[in-house]
């Protein structure tokens, strides 16, 4: 009997079951695939593979400290992997594999052919509250509107006690770990520490500074109001059971006080499962179609000069333009934000919801293709659960409901640091008023871009 661990997108060793139950039955080894062509096809941003680089790094020094091999493996893509993991599972004597499961189409569909292989792979939930699947309607199906969703999610979980602080034991003396020349960082993720020690002030300060206010501060993107930890949920460096079990700890009815602050925040983890669980129960969401069919026959302008511009952040629209710039600068961009610019390519300049997920994947930090689907497609209107078409961010009301002083804009969008808040939504009469100025002409008109939209949608 020799289990071996594989690590994919859950590279933590603390509330980690698989991982716990692969020790626990005498596993001494692990394994990650570094797969440089696959994560290219899935349009992986280069600033997170340089995080899960640094992550699998640390990775290998703690499991080494708990006497561990992690063993680090190259290969192609998931058509190359089954054989190179029937290579290593040959060649040290491996009886089972403990691993946690992906929902992305690809990863099932690797995980199935590696089965084929004649190894026994033992699968764990580990990425959600609830396994896709179990949170279903009385007819065992998948919902298609969020709120029920929620509740059935609520009837199962609310009176559940998520255990934190399970972690692995060292198994024995320490050995060495020395970081593979593929695991060597360019420096891009710095500032996001890996560190479990440093993440766990992170969720601290989180807990008791920010979750109690969580309700009215998520939306205005100048105040970290925000967990901020979605590049780590992404990655699986920490579990949301135990970021729900580390809220429990606080206030033990946090899943039952439905109307509080912290509770707010659960609210989004659930649409995290929401859309994981859409993902599986309908896998043409991994192949770009549309979850709405109605919406198959939008005629998407596409127009190339606006989209470059939205890219830039040239648009005109300060609020849309110091949004898409702190994405390009930090790899990260708040919630609200997202909804704003997702509206505005698909609504203002109607390019196809596709170009936009596929550009925030190429950036994101925390990219992960269940969520940034999920919010495209409700932005776009074409999603479950959706924006209906009609509902049109207005991106000037939504800069000065959410960033009144312009503080944020003024943050990414230089060329109007000295505007007045007053004028700072849409500057462009005020600026013509003082003569020249370097920043962008707007590049639809807001009525008439609405206008177009809806009739492209109506159609
Ligand atoms: P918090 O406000 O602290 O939220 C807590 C956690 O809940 C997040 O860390 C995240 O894991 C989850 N979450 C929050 N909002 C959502 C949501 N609307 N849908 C699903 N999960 C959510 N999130 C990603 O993790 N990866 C993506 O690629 C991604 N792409 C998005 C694209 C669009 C167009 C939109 C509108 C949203 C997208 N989101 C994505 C969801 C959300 O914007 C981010 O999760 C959030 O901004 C991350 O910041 P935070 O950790 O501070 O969030």
């Amino acid at each position: 009997n020799n289990p071996l661990y594989w690590f994919r997108r859950d590279l933590r060793l603390h509330g980690n079951e698989a991982l716990i139950e692969a020790i626990n039955n005498g596993a001494k080894e692990a394994l990650f695939f570094v797969c440089e062509k696959q994560w290219q096809k899935h349009n992986v941003s280069s600033i997170q593979l340089d995080m899960l680089k640094r992550r699998v790094d640390y990775l290998g020094g703690e499991l080494a400290k708990l006497g561990i091999k992690l063993n680090v493996i190259e290969t192609n893509d998931f058509n190359s992997l089954p054989t190179s993991l029937e290579q290593f599972v040959k060649l040290n004597n491996i009886s089972t594999i403990y691993a946690n499961r992906e929902y992305e189409i690809n990863e099932l569909e690797r995980d199935y052919a590696c089965s084929n292989i004649g190894i026994d792979i033992r699968l764990f939930d580990g990425d959600v509250l609830s396994p896709p699947g179990s949170i279903v309607t009385k007819g065992g199906e998948m919902f298609r509107v969020f709120t029920p969703f929620k509740k059935a999610w609520l009837s199962l979980n609310s009176t559940r006690i998520f255990p934190v602080g399970r972690r692995v034991d060292a198994i024995g003396p320490a050995i060495t770990w020395r970081v593979p020349e593929i695991l060597k960082s360019d420096g891009q993720s710095e500032k996001w520490p890996i560190e479990d020690h440093i993440i766990e002030k992170v969720i601290s300060q989180f807990i008791f500074e920010k979750a109690h206010k969580y309700d009215v501060q998520r939306d205005i993107p100048s105040i970290k109001g925000t967990s901020g930890l979605s590049p780590y949920l992404a990655l699986g460096i920490i579990s949301v059971s135990e970021l729900i079990g580390r809220l429990q700890a606080e206030s033990p009815d946090v899943l039952i006080r439905t109307k509080s602050a912290e509770f707010s925040y659960i609210n989004e983890l659930i649409w995290r499962e929401f859309y994981r669980h859409l993902m599986f129960v309908y896998p043409k969401l991994c192949k770009g179609f549309n979850f709405n069919e109605k919406y198959n026959d939008v005629n998407w302008l596409n127009k190339d000069s606006d989209f470059k511009a939205w890219c830039k952040g040239e648009t005109g629209y300060p609020i849309v333009d110091a949004a898409m710039r702190q994405l390009n600068q930090t790899g990260w961009m708040h919630n609200r934000l997202r909804m704003i610019v997702a509206s505005f390519l698909t609504k203002h300049l109607l390019i196809d919801w596709r170009w936009g997920e596929s550009y925030f994947m190429s950036k994101l930090i925390d990219g992960d293709l269940a969520s940034n689907n999920g919010g495209w497609q409700w932005a776009a209107s074409t999603g479950c659960d959706a924006q209906p078409y009609f509902r049109i961010f207005n991106p000037i009301t939504q800069s000065e409901k959410f960033d009144p002083e312009g503080t944020f804009i003024r943050k990414y969008v230089q060329e109007l640091e000295s505007v007045p808040a007053k004028y700072i939504h849409f500057p462009h009469d005020y600026l013509s008023a003082f003569g020249e100025s370097n920043y962008s002409a707007p590049i639809v008109e807001h009525k008439a871009a609405r206008e177009r939209a809806l009739a492209a949608f109506k159609v």
